[in-house]
């Protein structure tokens, strides 16, 4: 008998399981619309134009393959904060953001729950929305940081919950940490407006919480990414302290590359000096130094004016093919099912719709028309195309009747 006898087997990843069972799904009919990555309009898997011009740069000054330092490639740091913030921000001049480059948004995520973990009073809670991408549970979890839910989502209205939301930051004791969707919020596709973000920002230094921007979606809730970094920008503006996990996965594409970064706002330079300076304390034992290749990919096209003009267009057009595919979805739900209220579906940003599917009809979905999702009933719109939204209406309505 195995010594790993009693090793009880773990249950698939609600997301990426999806993508497992889509894989042995053997109906041509088959629709993966489980996991939230980009598909051009043949539902393939797109690399961005101007991430292969970057690539032949880098291929051509023949680079090697040294370790990055710890923190990583100064280069994608300026960078990274420069997209977040807009390159010359007083926090930038002042020098007062702590930059490290980390493994995409979940490691950025996993090293900022273990800065709370070590840095932050005994206790610290840190406020999810609920729902919320179903891994920042674990992120904290797993780090010993106590996590609580505030609730974001009003079935009813099918829009923000503002009411409850304030509610609930108000009686988080002071010092708790607030986990916030930088833009396009996931799996909901429900963002604050401009006022809201105010308000919360407002409350944040009221009540001294820190904010947490998650930001995995930058440029996917208006095609802007200038626009989709409002939130963060506002808060600093306002004068918080921040913590920010960035990802390159979605609006650059690179989701195998784990590019991404993991940033303390701080109102001194003396603190962000101290704050990096323990981030890699905390990454030197996790995995030492960050990956090279996606990280020299994104710092060329953030750095370089004509490649960041470029890539400005593209990610317009991928913005712009969820559009288009959201508003032909409501088309032909409205069309086939008129006595529902389908606004909901275009009302929604980013690259998710949360239906409302209830996971008993999500599992008809899968089980009788062979469409993927997760059984929060969340779809992504960036695996659907034109040709196949009369399929996917079909289905929806078969399972919510
Ligand atoms: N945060 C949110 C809200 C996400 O949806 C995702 C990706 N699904 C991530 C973080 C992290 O993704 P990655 O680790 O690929 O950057």
């Amino acid at each position: 008998a195995s010594r790993f006898a009693d090793v009880a087997q773990a249950p698939p990843d609600p997301i990426l399981g999806v993508s497992e069972a889509f894989k042995r799904c053997t109906d041509p009919k088959k629709l993966n619309l489980g996991v939230g990555a980009y598909r051009d309009e043949n539902l393939k898997p797109m690399v961005l134009d101007v991430v292969r011009k970057a690539e032949a740069k880098i291929f051509a000054a023949n680079k090697d393959h040294e370790y990055l330092p710890i923190e990583g490639l100064d280069t994608f740091r300026k960078a990274t904060i420069d997209l977040l913030l807009g390159a010359g921000h007083p926090a930038i001049k002042d020098d007062r953001v702590a930059v490290i480059q980390s493994l995409s948004g979940t490691g950025s995520l996993r090293v900022g729950a273990a800065f709370i973990a070590r840095f932050l009073p005994k206790g610290t809670t840190v406020y999810i929305s609920n729902p919320t991408w179903g891994n920042h549970r674990n992120i904290f979890a797993d780090e010993n940081v106590e996590w609580k839910y505030y609730r974001y989502f009003d079935a009813d209205t099918v829009g923000l919950d503002f009411k409850g939301m304030v509610e609930d930051l108000k009686a988080a004791p002071a010092g708790s940490v607030v986990l916030l969707h930088g833009c396009a919020h996931n799996p909901t596709g429900v963002d604050p407006t401009a006022d809201q973000w105010a308000a919360i920002a407002d409350l944040c230094k009221e009540r001294n919480l820190l904010p947490f921007f998650d930001v995995a979606y930058q440029g996917f809730a208006t095609g802007d990414l200038d626009k989709d970094a409002f939130a963060p920008r506002l808060f600093v503006d306002k004068g918080l302290e921040v913590m920010v996990a960035q990802s390159y996965s979605k609006n650059l594409g690179l989701y195998g590359e784990r590019v991404g970064a993991m940033s303390i706002v701080t109102s001194d330079k003396d603190a962000a000096t101290r704050c990096l300076s323990q981030l890699k304390r905390l990454a030197r034992p996790l995995y030492s130094n960050p990956p090279t290749h996606g990280a020299r990919i994104a710092a060329e096209i953030v750095n370089d004016q004509e490649l960041f003009t470029e890539w400005k267009a593209e990610m317009m057009g991928m913005a712009g093919r969820i559009a288009r595919v959201r508003g032909e979805l409501q088309a032909a739900l409205e069309a086939k099912y008129p006595s529902k209220d389908w606004s909901f579906v275009t009302r929604q940003i980013g690259m998710f719709s949360f239906t409302g599917l209830t996971p008993a009809q999500v599992d008809n979905m899968t089980n009788k028309h062979a469409i993927y999702m997760t059984r929060d009933g969340r779809i992504s719109l960036a695996g659907l195309n034109s040709a196949k939204v009369d399929y996917l209406a079909e289905a929806m309505i078969d399972s919510v009747r």
